[in-house]
């Protein structure tokens, strides 16, 4: 009887994990740190391509249907591609509203929200700029009200969950020291971006995007914009533009010929050049502020 019960006890947590799919990579590292073995994680984007419009696989109905929890970026920024998914999938446990539909951009302040809902302001940042994973401080924050989620569904792991999110807590406190030392000299300068991907990051270290590539979020750039860029850089001496992985690094090379500025190419998000959270924001502060 006794070793049944052993036997019983040792298979529990097999059956007991969480099931939870995660927007994003970053998301997903996340939730694997906090939730190790007692979470089965899934990620639907990729680091490669376009967040704003990750294009659907059919697995990932099936992905959701499993799924206990689902955990967004939030922020408008699966507007354009996970509400289609979410109603074929039609699993109570996460549709909005319900716990199980959890969106981390609550937990954050959010930036350049414009005063008016128009589409003016571009085709996919209406709620504000949702890039906010990229200011290395929201991390921990987006660690501990996950953890907090994981322990609300999974209340016998409270504690594991706890011990995980404090051990990561302290190694990223260490991290953004280090980060800060990194970026110091670069206080008080200027960059253009093609997309306001790295504001976030960008503002907390004191640099200022004087413009961006596109004309506005979402819409591709022009050759007029791309004029005007060029003679604010010359008149602003601007020296540094940051480029993305996955938009066209065509118009960034054409405005650094023409002003002498360096092209950086980054990733946003873990997968691509960057194996994990603390490398990702390791190389952005080394590439970003190189001295
Ligand atoms: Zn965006």
């Amino acid at each position: 009887m006794k070793r049944i019960l052993l036997i019983l006890l040792c298979a529990v947590p097999m059956f007991a994990s969480v099931h939870v799919t995660a927007a994003y990579p970053y998301i997903g590292e996340l939730v694997k740190t906090i939730g190790g073995n007692k979470t089965q994680v899934s990620v639907l984007g990729t680091s490669s391509s376009d967040p704003h419009f990750v294009v659907p696989r059919p697995s990932f109905i099936g992905v959701l249907r499993q799924s206990d929890l689902l955990i967004l970026n939030g922020g408008g920024l699966e507007i354009g591609w996970i509400p289609p998914l979410l109603s074929q999938a039609n699993n109570p446990k996460i549709i909005q509203g319900s716990s199980g539909y959890f969106d981390l951009s609550k937990y954050v302040k959010t930036i350049d929200k414009p005063a008016s809902l128009s589409r003016a302001q571009g085709d996919v940042h209406a709620d504000g700029n949702p890039h906010y994973a990229l200011d290395p401080y929201n991390i921990p924050i987006l660690a501990k009200v996950i953890m907090l989620k994981l322990s609300e569904i999974d209340p016998a792991e409270k504690a594991f969950y706890r011990a995980n999110y404090d051990a990561f807590a302290a190694r990223w406190k260490e991290k953004l020291t280090q980060w800060e030392q990194q970026m110091a000299p670069c206080r008080n300068s200027e960059a253009v971006q093609y997309h306001e991907l790295f504001s976030y990051f960008l503002n907390r270290y004191g640099i200022r995007t004087a413009d961006t590539i596109e004309p506005l979020p979402g819409i591709s750039p022009s050759s007029r914009h791309t004029m005007e860029l060029i003679s604010l850089m010359r008149d602003r001496r601007i020296g540094l533009i940051v480029q993305d992985t996955y938009h066209e690094p065509k118009t960034a090379q054409f405005i650094a010929d023409k002003t002498g500025a360096k092209v950086v190419s980054l990733p946003y998000d873990v997968g691509t050049g960057a194996k994990d959270l603390e490398s990702l924001f390791d190389i952005m502060s080394s590439q970003i502020c190189r001295h």
